[in-house]
């Protein structure tokens, strides 16, 4: 199906967008690569006034690192993040990158679309809250930067207000000697993941010194587990350990019932990628080159 008529707009740059998005109405949206927003628009379970395309924006697609820190602009692609720099250098940003659905969307699809779009079940989000992102704003009222496990609010309701827009990421590079890993399950390539895990593990000897857990598709929002990071942090990391904090991260979780799964099933599938994500990410600590990224059933 073709979508309903709508007004094109090309913003030259993030002050035009800003404008643009500010005075168009309620029926404005930002337009990205399209992935998820065209595919709405032609279902028809969105109609819009106005598209104000932000693809043509100079300067926003950036990946830079510096300082202690990675940034990386919001009209970044999967595709080039999953051939970048910083995919290379930390192991769970490439899982992750390479998970993404198929060629074609990982081709189109930018980073700052896919955390805008509020989906429970988009990979970025999930990801950016086990390395402690931050989410860059601007909007009619200036600058600001939202800790990216608060950017999504409810079932695709972020804080982004009117006229307000991504901009870009930004993450502290992780500690020497620290790895992650970032595990999902789903059907098959182009389809969303029924569940993921996101765990970032800095060691001490045996013991884990420090972590961040987070769950994509497994409630409403993406899911920052700190109940199953108590559990680690501190601790040497026994199978015991382990499987308290796997069964930590099923009790924060509150995964919906859908195409994809029962909340049972995704639960249990919860908790086996806590387990597993927890043990690619030590092995990782300790040197091993492990692959791991979405599995297909
Ligand atoms: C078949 C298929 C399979 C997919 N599988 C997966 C998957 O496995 N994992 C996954 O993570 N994703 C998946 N996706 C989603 C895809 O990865 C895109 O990231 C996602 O669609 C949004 O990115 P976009 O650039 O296309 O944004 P758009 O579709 O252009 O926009 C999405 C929403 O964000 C808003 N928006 C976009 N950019 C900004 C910005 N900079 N500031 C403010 N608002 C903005 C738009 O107004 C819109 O509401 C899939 C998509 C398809 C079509």
């Amino acid at each position: 199906m073709y979508p309903a008529p709508f007004n094109y707009h090309r913003a030259g740059s993030v002050a035009e967008a800003i404008s643009l998005l500010s005075n168009l109405g309620d029926g404005v949206r930002a337009l990205a690569g399209g992935q998820s927003l065209l595919v709405l628009l032609k279902a028809r379970f969105d109609t819009v006034t106005d598209l104000v395309d932000l693809g043509r924006i100079r300067g926003l697609d950036g990946i830079e690192a510096g300082n202690g820190e990675y940034r990386i602009g919001a009209l970044a692609t999967h595709a080039r993040l999953a051939r970048s720099p910083v995919a290379e250098a930390i192991p769970i940003f490439q899982d992750a990158a390479n998970g993404i659905a198929d060629n074609q969307v990982r081709s189109r699809g930018t980073i700052g679309g896919n955390v805008s779009s509020g989906d429970p079940s988009c990979d970025w989000p999930t990801l950016l809250i086990a390395l402690d992102a931050q989410v860059h704003c601007e909007g009619p009222d200036g600058k600001r930067a939202v800790p990216v496990n608060e950017f999504v609010e409810d079932l695709y309701l972020t804080v982004l207000g009117d006229g307000e827009i991504v901009t870009g990421i930004s993450f502290p590079a992780p500690e020497k000697g620290a790895a992650g890993a970032y595990v999902g399950f789903k059907r098959c390539a182009p389809a969303y993941p029924t569940t993921s895990v996101g765990v970032q593990l800095t060691m001490d000897g045996d013991d884990c010194k420090d972590v961040r857990v987070s769950l994509g598709s497994s409630g409403l929002t993406p899911i920052h587990a700190t109940g199953a990071e108590a559990e680690l942090r501190g601790k040497l990391l026994t199978d015991d350990v382990i499987v308290r904090a796997a069964d930590a991260a099923v009790a924060e979780s509150d995964p919906i019932d859908d195409q994809r799964g029962t909340p049972e099933f995704k639960q249990l599938l919860i908790n086996t990628l806590v387990k597993r994500g927890i043990g690619v990410a030590r092995r990782r600590c300790a040197g091993e080159q492990v692959e791991v990224s979405h599995e297909y059933y």
